[in-house]
């Protein structure tokens, strides 16, 4: 099992659709492990786009992404990194591939509604800063029992 943060953004927030895009994911079949409302601060945000902190859209970027909270989400399951990755399609939404949440629900570059770890190594940075290990919870075990049990318990 591989473990993977999810931010769902502040233009989803703003069009309601933060429901719809987590569902996307727990259609797929990942499972919550963590979840939270927050707003982003420039510490958080220097730190979780610092492979953009140069660019001159930076600043575009972490006024959209803190014109509004966040949902930060860890999600649960095999191969959860491609499997999100995969799930959002690519950055510029425009060019996002049909069936994908970015191809299906925006036509935007920045605005593009989610974001999802890049690699294993980023993930586990990533929740990490967003989730202490008290926020994380592994309950599959006993839904599975439950699920099978069925009315028997
Ligand atoms: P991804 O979110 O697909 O991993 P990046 O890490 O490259 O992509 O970029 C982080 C976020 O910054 C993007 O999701 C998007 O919101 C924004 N962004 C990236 N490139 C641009 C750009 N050229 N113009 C405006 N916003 C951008």
């Amino acid at each position: 099992m591989e473990r993977t943060l999810i931010l769902i953004k502040p233009d989803a927030l703003a069009r309601g659709l933060a429901g719809t895009v987590l569902s996307r994911f727990e259609a797929k079949g990942l499972k919550i492990a963590g979840l939270k409302m927050l707003a982003l601060t420039d510490g958080s945000l220097a730190d979780h786009y610092s492979h953009l902190v140069d660019k001159p859209f930076y600043p575009g970027i972490a006024e959209f992404m803190k014109s509004s909270p966040v949902i930060a989400v860890c999600l649960e399951g095999r191969e959860a990194v491609d499997v999100c990755r995969s799930l959002c399609g690519v950055t510029n939404a425009r060019k996002a591939a049909p069936g994908t949440i970015r191809g299906d629900l925006s036509v935007s570059m920045q605005c593009n509604l989610v974001h999802a770890s890049d690699s294993p190594e980023s993930a586990a940075q990533e929740v990490a800063r967003f989730f202490k290990k008290d926020e994380l919870f592994a309950y599959q075990p006993a839904l599975i029992k439950f699920l099978l049990a069925g009315d028997e318990m």
